[in-house]
C-alpha cells in the first residue's frame, strides 16, 4: 500500500476549453436549477414540515433528503472554487432549516419525522435513513471545507453522535444500511473532525455486513433469503464478484476501501482487488458505467453488457469512479485512474445536457430514438450526483507521496501541491482530450529531488516525453506512470506527447452483445453515431474494418468537439440475409460521422449507436416458433411474452433479456406457455432455455416441465422418447413421437416459493428422416 494524498480540489484550477465551460454551466445553470427542482419536487418543503413538527403532507420517496444533501454538496464545492455570496446565503438559509428540523437527540430525517414518527430504524433495508445521513455528512464536510463555517458540520456531528449511540457492538444494536453510503461518509467526517468514533462506526458497518441482518429484520427464513441485491449474502470478506444493485455495490466498496486502507486488513484488501477486477474486466461498459439491468438497477452475470437495454445509471458510473479513485490513491497504479478517466469523459458527462438542465438516469449505448434526458426525476439521485462530480472535478487530477507528484488527469490550468516538505506549483497547458500534447511547468519552492509521475492512459501507445526540450530516451514506466525522477528547479518544462489516433475497439469476445461489432474511440473519448449526422438509416450502416477514419475539430458543434468522419457501407435492407444462401446485395458507400457519446441527444431526436457492425447483419436461423402466436397461462405488466420466441439466445440463464417472459409473481403453481399456428405443423422436438435470476429476482429453474399438443380440442402430453431435463445455462431438449397439431403447450411446474421464466422456447419442424419410435 502506498497511500497517496489527493491534492485537494481547492488547490486545483481548471482553465481549459473542455471542462471549464461545462463547470461554468454547472455553476450558473445546473446547481441553481437543482435547488429550484428540489423546491418544486417537495424536498425542501418536507424539511420545513419536519421543522414545524407536522405529521402529514410529506411528498416523495423515503430518500428525499439525500437529493437535497447532494445538491448542497455540489453547491459547496462550487463555492469553494467560485465564491458567490447569493449562493452562500441560500445555503445558510437551508442549513438553518436543517438545524430547525433536527430533533433534540440529533436525529434528522424528514420522512420519519413527518410520516412515521416513532418508527425510526425499523426498516434499515428499504427506508434509507443511514443512506440519507451519509449524504448529509458528505455535504456538511464539503460546506465546512468550502466556507470554514461549522454550522452544517455541527448538525452532521450531532446526528453522527446519535447514530453512534444506537449502532455498534453490544449493548448497542446490530444493523447496516440497505443502501450503503454512510460508510464512506463517516470516513470523511472522521477526517474533517478527527473524531475516531466516526471511523469506528464506519468500520462496524463494513465489517458486519453480510451477517444477513435484513433476513432477521424482515423475518425472511434463511433458506429463502438471497441478500445479494444488498450485498448481504456473504460476509464482506468473501465477495468474489460485483453483485446486486450497482450504486449500492460501488458505494459499499468505496467505504470498504477507506476502512481497509486505514486498518491494512489484508482480507478486505484481497477481496477489493478481486471484486474490482471482476467489475472492470467483465462488467464495465466501454463508456465507464456499470449495472446492465433495469430489473435490479444492477448486475446480472459476467459479460452481460447489452447496449439497447443498458441501464448504466449515471450514479453507478459516479460510484465506480469514486471507488477507483480510492484504489488509485491506495496503490498508485494508473489502471485505477484509467477507470476514473473513462467514467468522467463518457458515462458521467452523458448524464447532463449541454445546457445543464436535463439529465439522464439511464445511459443506453444504443437507442431507437425514444430515449431523452429529463429535467428531473421522481427518484432524483442522478442529477445532483453529476453536479457534485463536476464541481469536485479537480480533486481527481493530482496526488502526492513523500517523494512523488502524480498526474492522473490532464486538464489545462494550475495546481499547488506539496511533495514531501516541498511546495510545488504546477502549470498545465493542453488541448486534452482533443489533443494529447501536454506541457507542464513545475516550480518547486526551491530545487528538490522528487519523481514526477505522469499517467500513461491505457488507450495510449508510444507516449513520449521531453524535459527542458530534451527528449527522454526510453523513459521508465512504473505501474502505468511515466516516471521522471530528478532534481527539479523552478520553471522546469516537461512536454508529454500522448498520440491520439482514431481507434477501432473490439469488446472481449465473451460479450455476446458486441460480437461482430466495433466501437470508435479517440483518446479518452468514446464515440457514437446519431441518425441526424448520417445520410443513410443508422440501422443499415456497417463499418468496414480497414477504411481510414479522420478526426476533425468542430468548434461550433456541441460546445466544441472533435468529430470522426469516414465512409460506412449501407446495406439496402438489413433483413436480406434471412435465407440460408442468397446473393449479396451490393452495399452502397455513404458518409459516416461520429460524435462523442457524452454529447448525444442534444440535437434532433433519432436513433443512436456506439457499437457498429463490421459486416451486414445476419439474422439467426429461426424455427417454427418464429411464426407462432404466444399466449401464457398468466402474464402481468412486467412480463413480455414475446421474449419467448424473439430468437435471442442468451449465453447463460442469468442474463437479463430485453424482453423477459416469466410467470412471476406466481410461485409454486402449474403454468403454461402456448404456441398457436394458423396452419397445422408437424413436430417431434422442442427445447427450452430457462431463465434464472438468482441474486436479483425470484425466478428459478422449474420443478418439472413437459410438452402437450392440441388434439381435436383436447390437450395431450406428447410421447417423449427421452426424459425432460432441467438445467441452467444450456438448452434443455426433448424429442418425442411426431405429432401434427395447430398448438403446443409448454407445461411448467413452478418450484416451491419461486417463480420461473423462459429465455427461449424453440420448436423445429419434424425431421422427415426421423420416423419416430
Ligand atoms: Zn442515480
Amino acid at each position: 500500500m502506498l497511500k497517496l494524498r489527493p491534492v485537494p480540489f481547492t488547490d486545483v484550477r481548471i482553465q481549459d476549453s473542455f471542462w471549464a465551460p461545462r463547470r461554468e454551466t454547472n455553476r450558473v445553470a445546473s446547481i441553481p436549477f437543482s435547488l429550484q427542482q428540489l423546491e418544486e419536487a417537495g424536498n425542501l418543503e418536507d424539511m420545513r414540515l419536519a421543522a414545524r413538527g407536522a405529521t402529514n403532507g410529506f411528498r416523495g420517496p423515503v430518500f428525499m433528503d439525500s437529493d437535497l444533501y447532494k445538491a448542497l454538496e455540489a453547491a459547496s464545492y462550487s463555492l469553494a472554487t467560485h465564491p458567490d455570496p447569493a449562493l452562500e446565503k441560500q445555503l445558510d438559509d437551508i442549513i438553518s432549516l436543517l438545524a430547525a428540523a433536527q430533533q433534540s437527540d440529533g436525529y434528522l430525517n424528514s420522512y420519519y419525522t413527518v410520516k412515521e414518527p416513532g418508527r425510526r430504524w425499523t426498516n434499515l433495508r428499504d427506508c434509507h435513513e443511514l443512506y440519507c445521513a451519509g449524504h448529509m455528512f458528505e455535504a456538511a464536510v464539503a460546506h465546512f471545507q468550502a466556507t470554514g463555517k461549522k454550522t452544517f458540520l455541527n448538525i452532521a456531528t450531532r446526528y453522527a453522535d446519535y447514530i453512534d449511540s444506537v449502532f455498534g457492538p453490544p449493548p448497542k444494536r446490530l444493523g447496516y444500511p440497505g443502501h450503503p453510503e454512510i460508510e464512506l461518509a463517516l470516513i470523511k467526517l472522521w477526517r474533517a473532525t478527527g473524531n475516531q468514533r466516526y471511523f469506528d462506526l464506519a468500520r462496524f458497518f463494513v465489517e458486519n455486513r453480510g451477517r444477513k441482518f435484513f433476513a432477521t429484520e424482515h423475518h425472511t427464513p434463511l433458506d429463502r433469503y438471497d441478500g445479494s441485491y444488498w450485498q448481504d449474502d456473504v460476509p464482506i470478506y468473501d465477495h468474489r464478484n460485483i453483485e446486486g444493485h450497482a450504486v449500492r455495490a460501488a458505494y459499499l466498496m468505496s467505504g470498504v476501501t477507506d476502512v481497509a486502507s486505514q486498518t491494512g486488513d489484508t482480507r478486505l484488501l484481497t477481496m477489493l482487488g478481486r471484486v474490482w477486477r471482476n467489475t472492470t474486466q467483465r462488467n464495465e461498459y466501454i463508456t465507464g458505467g456499470i449495472g446492465p439491468s433495469a430489473s435490479n438497477e444492477g448486475f446480472t452475470v459476467d459479460y452481460d453488457l447489452p447496449n439497447l437495454t443498458a441501464y448504466q445509471e449515471t450514479c453507478a458510473t459516479v460510484a465506480l469512479v469514486q471507488w477507483s479513485h480510492r484504489l488509485a490513491l491506495l496503490y498508485g497504479d494508473a489502471a485505477y485512474a484509467d477507470v476514473v478517466e473513462r467514467g468522467l469523459y463518457n458515462g458521467i458527462l452523458s448524464g447532463v445536457s449541454q445546457d445543464g438542465t436535463r439529465f439522464f438516469y439511464v445511459n443506453p449505448l444504443e437507442s431507437t430514438g425514444n430515449h431523452h434526458r429529463s429535467p428531473w426525476f421522481g427518484c432524483a439521485c442522478c442529477p445532483p450526483n453529476v453536479t457534485r462530480t463536476l464541481a469536485f472535478l479537480g480533486g481527481y487530477a493530482y496526488a502526492t507521496s513523500d517523494d512523488s507528484l502524480y498526474v492522473n488527469l490532464y486538464i489545462q490550468g494550475s495546481a499547488r501541491a506539496k511533495v514531501g516538505e516541498t511546495p510545488v506549483a504546477l502549470n498545465v497547458t493542453t488541448e486534452y482530450p482533443w489533443d494529447g500534447k501536454v506541457a507542464l511547468e513545475l516550480t518547486p519552492a526551491s530545487s528538490a529531488r522528487f519523481a514526477l509521475r505522469l499517467r500513461v492512459p491505457g488507450w495510449c501507445e508510444r507516449a513520449a516525453v521531453a524535459v527542458n526540450r530534451e527528449t527522454v530516451p526510453a523513459p521508465v514506466i512504473e505501474r502505468g506512470y511515466l516516471v521522471l525522477d530528478r532534481e527539479w528547479k523552478p520553471a522546469d518544462q516537461v512536454e508529454l506527447d500522448l498520440p491520439m489516433p482514431v481507434q477501432r475497439v473490439a469488446a472481449n469476445p465473451q460479450v455476446k452483445a458486441d460480437q461482430g461489432l466495433l466501437a470508435i474511440q479517440r483518446g479518452p473519448i468514446v464515440y457514437c453515431l446519431e441518425q441526424c449526422d448520417q445520410a443513410a438509416p443508422l440501422a443499415s450502416l456497417w463499418l468496414p474494418q480497414e477504411d481510414p477514419l479522420n478526426a476533425t475539430r468542430e468548434p461550433g458543434l456541441l460546445g466544441g468537439v472533435v468529430t470522426i468522419t469516414g465512409e460506412a457501407c449501407s446495406a439496402p435492407d438489413p433483413r436480406w440475409r434471412r435465407q440460408l444462401y442468397q446473393a449479396a446485395a451490393p452495399a452502397q458507400r455513404v458518409a459516416l460521422k461520429a460524435i462523442p457519446y457524452y454529447a448525444w441527444d442534444n440535437r434532433q431526436p433519432g436513433p443512436m449507436k456506439v457499437w457498429l457492425p463490421v459486416s451486414p447483419p445476419i439474422q439467426p436461423a429461426r424455427g417454427l416458433e418464429a411464426q407462432a402466436k404466444v399466449t401464457l397461462s398468466f402474464a402481468n405488466d412486467n412480463c413480455q411474452p414475446q421474449g419467448i420466441n424473439d430468437g435471442l439466445v442468451p449465453t447463460s440463464s442469468g442474463e437479463q433479456p430485453a424482453a423477459c417472459c416469466h410467470w412471476w409473481p406466481h410461485k409454486g403453481t402449474a403454468e403454461w406457455a402456448q404456441y398457436t399456428w394458423t396452419t397445422p405443423v408437424q413436430v417431434n422436438n422442442s427445447k427450452v432455455y430457462w431463465f434464472d435470476d438468482t441474486g436479483r429476482g425470484e425466478c428459478r429453474l422449474p420443478a418439472s416441465w413437459r410438452i402437450e399438443y392440441l388434439d381435436q380440442g383436447d390437450w395431450k402430453p406428447v410421447a417423449a422418447t427421452e426424459p425432460y431435463s432441467v438445467a441452467k445455462d444450456k438448452w434443455c431438449a426433448v424429442r418425442f413421437a411426431p405429432v401434427k397439431t395447430t398448438a403446443l403447450r409448454l407445461e411448467v411446474q413452478l418450484p416451491p416459493h419461486f417463480a420461473a421464466g423462459v429465455h427461449e422456447w424453440k420448436v423445429d419442424e419434424a425431421d422427415e428422416a426421423d420416423p419416430g419410435p
